[in-house]
């Protein structure tokens, strides 16, 4: 560990803790234990309602095998350890937004054990029902609106082992991108469809290093990478100069409690204190079935590892080692799968010719990423004819953006013929460059006499003075080639 700085107090005194528990909605076709639609877009309140999710009396929930499956998939992906035989429980509270009276989860039984992501350690990751949103108006009235209530959520909840902000948001974000590469859920947190949670503590430097952590508060309504960085901050802060002000005698303690984060003020709030497991009296579900996952073919680990994508970090390392991009570049990539289907279509031919995918990355990360559109792309074939242009010196790199912004207005017709049309081929013809060099020649006769006489350099001013007469398309080396013989 690094030495303690004497001058920044704060930092160095106090050891933050932190531990995620991230709930996020699964996409499946229809909830967790009912055939209504499960339609995070549905805009009209209470479309998407039964008798099972409104809590009926006398109704028998039945299980959504494919949200099972998601966590499963989940499971691998962690390479955490798969429950064989997992249960549902009953979460008792009293609120508006359960209707029954408790939330179907899974308490000791959660379907997947242990894991890793983003170099953070899991404690488990379970599947549970979410339950309907409540909107309070500002007559004092609630309204309920039941369209999410049923909808399979999957909690994911880490250890304690992250001690820095930065850190959280970075597991945050690979957890969306895990989530969207295994297809289980979109996962934006500004719909709520992921819903981070941070535990906060601080403690000594020395305590947290032998385990002891300080009293934790759990931070909630962080609908936002952003938030989620400057509530922890904000707790971490906030905690240190609670402890400090208690060394000098201070009364205040920090208690354990449910803080809320204030946008507006960016600033967490007490909301209340925090509830025991034991005070939600956790018991097994009676209506719905145990399960042995051994004994559902379906949930077969070699079913599952069939079905498994590429992963995003298997993508960064085959991005980084067969293409040579760089950190900064393959993380554009690895967020944006859509451009990586493209990419991959315009290199295809390049049989791994370093030079050509090179000018790939280059000219669709800084020329076409902006207006890239996967529903409307420039074909790939197109795309990879103008790389090859390139890379053969027949268009220059000005020619290759005109010709990319063209193509990206209308990409009808071939990155060649588009060049042609428009002139933007680059002039290597020694037939169509001898004349326009025999011109300037003798136009800068003093350029000549001075490169004659030994200053080499004036042919830097010669060769400008080509372009400049070709508009930038005769081929630089061609130019220089001539010169060099017509002086020589
Ligand atoms: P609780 O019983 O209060 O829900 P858990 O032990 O189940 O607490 O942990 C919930 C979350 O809080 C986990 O993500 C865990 O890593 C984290 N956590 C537990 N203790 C601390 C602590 N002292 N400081 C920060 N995070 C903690
Ligand atoms: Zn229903
Ligand atoms: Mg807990």
């Amino acid at each position: 560990m690094e030495p303690e700085k004497k001058n920044s107090k704060k930092t160095a005194k106090y050891m933050p803790t932190i531990g995620l528990e991230i709930h996020a909605e699964l996409k499946t076709a229809s909830k967790m234990f009912c055939s209504c639609k499960n339609n995070p877009d549905e805009e009209k309140p209470n479309m998407n309602i039964c008798p099972i999710c409104m809590g009926h009396p006398g109704t028998l929930p039945v299980l959504n095998k494919g949200a099972i499956k998601h966590v499963l998939k989940m499971g691998l992906a962690v390479g955490g350890k798969l429950a064989d035989f997992t249960e549902w429980d009953r979460k008792n509270y009293f609120y508006p937004d359960i209707p029954k009276g408790y939330q179907i989860s899974q308490y000791k039984f959660p379907l997947i054990s242990g894991g890793e992501l983003s170099s953070v350690a899991l404690e488990r990751i379970h599947l549970e029902e979410d339950t309907a949103q409540s909107t309070h108006d500002q007559h004092e009235k609630s309204l309920v609106n039941f369209n999410r209530a049923g909808v399979p959520l999957m909690e994911l909840v880490t250890k304690p082992v992250i001690h820095d902000a930065e850190t959280a948001v970075r597991f945050a974000k690979e957890l969306q991108l895990l989530l969207r590469y295994l297809g289980a859920g979109e996962a934006n947190m500004e719909k709520g469809e992921m819903r981070v949670e941070a535990n906060v503590s601080v403690a000594t430097a020395e305590d947290t290093a032998t385990g002891k952590f300080g009293t934790k508060t759990e931070v909630k309504n962080l609908n936002s990478f952003r938030s989620v960085e400057r509530a922890i901050a904000y707790e971490i802060d906030r905690q240190s100069k609670v402890l400090e002000a208690a060394e000098k005698g201070g009364t205040e303690k920090i208690v354990q409690e449910t803080r809320g984060w204030d946008d507006t003020k960016q600033k967490t709030f007490s909301q209340r204190s925090k509830e025991s497991s034991h005070d939600y009296r956790y018991f097994p579900d009676p209506d719905i079935p145990k399960m042995k996952i051994s004994e559902i073919p379906e949930f077969a680990e070699s079913a599952l590892r069939k079905e498994m994508p590429e992963l995003p970090w298997a993508k960064r390392d085959r991005y980084k080692k067969d293409y040579g991009m760089t950190d900064k570049e393959v993380a554009v990539f690895v967020e944006n799968t859509s451009l990586t289907t493209y990419f991959e279509a315009v290199v295809s031919p390049f049989n791994g010719d370093a030079k050509r995918i090179k000018l790939t990355t280059n000219y669709i990360l800084s020329d076409y990423l902006p207006s890239f559109d996967q529903n409307n792309a420039i074909p790939p074939a197109s795309f990879s004819e103008l790389m090859s242009m390139i890379a053969g010196g027949e268009i220059s790199s000005r020619g290759a953006k005109d010709t990319l912004a063209l193509l990206i207005k209308d990409s009808s017709q071939s990155a060649r013929v588009v060049a042609e049309k428009n002139g933007l081929l680059q002039k290597s013809d020694a037939a169509d460059i001898g004349p326009i060099i025999d011109k300037i020649l003798t136009n800068n006769a003093k350029a000549v006499t001075e490169y004659k006489a030994g200053k080499l350099a004036s042919i830097q001013f010669l060769i400008g003075q080509a372009m400049k007469a070709t508009k930038g398309a005769a081929n630089p080396d061609v130019v220089k080639k001539i010169l060099i013989e017509k002086l020589g």
